[in-house]
């Protein structure tokens, strides 16, 4: 299932000790009632709630009449109405008499709401609402008609303390004040928490997480946003959470297109940023990468059900210039990896973990001839490991016997206690052969058919698992089944 994300640009238009941001969602502009109970209004809480346990930065108060803040005369901010899509403007003047913006008799530049109390210290505003959408949903923020003096000072309303102006323009750096975001008001939206959206229905958490980064800056076209203008993300803190998260070395990251600043689709997989007490449900979890937050669509799957902030989408953030809770170290990867097959030149199961499925073969012995197999297991995580290898025992119709090197490890094999030793990422252990010998005294029948003795034997089977896992991590395991048929 796909969900279309889209993006909304808004342009033209003292620090403290570690603490955090607090979102305050606003619904004053809902005026299609789309967050007309609590439990809606809980599910964008939530997703306020988790961007403010991840942004440790101070933002500076702001009055409303910019004293000392050199905007001297009054301010505004300006977004896009999240109920109606029209340029909305909000001016801390009382009203438009005493609007130092505002030209008498040009309605061009009226502002839409007076009387703005001002920014509090570490309240960034979400104006949230609701409108028929070709999408699922919209975010960003914007700066509102004022002065020149108000983009340049630090400390007014749009830089609240952020000395973040690169490389020049002031007036297309990321607004601070907060952001606007908007749903489709005809969608079926999935608001619960605690349980995964049915077929058909939008998770709200996932898109809600989504578009508040766009108002936060990411993906966006402020000059905070680390792209190099051709479609090419270079933030350093991102990519080197994603060459953390994939080992390797990449030197950037594709976005869509130059003009489409969303990560490249479907293209970057990251770990769940797992400080900050993320909402893992119907997550990928802990163990799996997922999307990127911030690429263009959401690619729902049995996997990814919800979307969550990754390391990469945080990293971003701290690109723009957020300080962020420091991201915790993803687990490494444990896998051992068996193989089966009549010899080590043909095996099958590569790749394949913990089911018989594609890592079965068998052996047709006839006339109950000896017949064997072997095993080879091989390192496929990330960090040296050791591996227990464990194997069926034999019946009273087959004798098994587990060698390695020439040397006879059947009793270890069936007591689940060989070790194949330390084995670094990617190596293989000594193969292990598997020797089935059948009874053929109790396989063997004799017919006898005009005065002819025919010997026969009776098709019987027989199949041998050998299992291995890690001594460190018993729920890092694998199977090969080795099956015989006599005939
Ligand atoms: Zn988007």
């Amino acid at each position: 299932m796909k969900t279309h994300f889209a993006l909304i640009l808004l342009l033209g238009l003292t620090a403290a000790p570690l603490q955090a941001i607090t979102i305050v969602v606003d619904y004053s502009l809902d005026s299609n009632n789309f967050f007309n109970n609590q439990d809606k209004r809980d599910a964008m809480q939530a997703v306020a709630d988790r961007y403010s346990r991840v942004i440790t930065s101070s933002l500076a108060a702001v009055s409303p009449s910019g004293t000392g803040t050199g905007t001297s005369a009054g301010w505004r901010i300006g977004f896009k109405h999240p109920g109606t899509g029209a340029s909305y403007q909000i001016t801390t003047a009382a009203n438009q008499g005493s609007d130092p913006l505002d030209t008498p008799g040009d309605p061009d530049d009226d502002a839409d709401e007076y009387g703005f109390a001002g920014l509090a210290t570490d309240v960034w505003i979400l104006y949230a609402g609701a409108r028929p959408l070709s999408s699922k949903g919209q975010g960003g923020t914007g700066t509102g008609l004022n002065f020149t003096s108000t983009f340049n000072d630090i400390n007014g309303p749009m830089h609240r303390g952020f000395n973040d102006n690169t490389p020049s323009s002031t007036a297309s750096d990321l607004p601070r004040w907060g952001g606007a975001i908007t749903f489709d008001s005809n969608a079926t939206w999935h608001f619960d928490l605690s349980s995964v959206a049915p077929f058909g229905a939008s998770d709200f958490y996932s898109i809600a997480l989504h578009e508040v980064g766009h108002a936060l800056g990411l993906s966006t076209s402020w000059n905070q946003w680390n792209d190099n203008g051709g479609g090419v993300y270079v933030g350093s803190a991102a990519i080197a959470a994603y060459n953390l998260d994939n080992p390797g070395t990449v030197a950037s990251l594709n976005l869509v297109s130059p003009s489409n600043p969303h990560f490249a689709d479907g293209t970057y997989d990251s770990f769940i940023f797992a400080s900050g007490t993320p909402i893992t449900i119907g997550t990928v979890g802990s163990g799996l990468r997922q999307d990127l937050l911030m690429d263009p669509i959401a690619n729902f799957s049995a996997q990814q059900k919800r979307f969550e902030l990754t390391n990469v989408d945080v990293a971003a953030l701290r690109d723009v210039g957020w300080e962020t809770l420091a991201g915790v170290a993803p687990d490494p990867v444990q896998q051992p990896d068996n193989k089966v097959g009549p010899n080590l030149l043909t095996t099958i199961g590569d790749g394949i973990y913990n089911s018989a499925a594609g890592q079965t073969f068998t052996l047709i012995s006839k006339r109950g001839a000896p017949i064997g197999g072997i095993v080879s297991v091989e390192n496929d995580g990330d960090l040296s490991d050791n591996f227990l290898l464990s194997g069926s025992r034999g019946t009273s119709l087959f004798r098994v016997t587990y060698k390695e090197s020439g040397g006879n490890i059947t009793a270890a094999m069936i007591s689940g206690t060989h070790q194949t030793g330390a084995l670094a990422a990617g190596a293989s252990a000594n193969p292990v052969s598997v020797q089935i010998r059948p009874a053929r005294s109790k396989l063997k029948k004799v017919i006898r058919r005009g005065g002819r003795r025919i010997v026969r034997f009776k098709k019987k089977r027989f199949t041998a698992i050998v299992g291995s896992e890690s001594v460190t991590k018993a729920t890092a395991r694998d199977i090969s089944v080795l099956k015989v048929r006599t005939k």
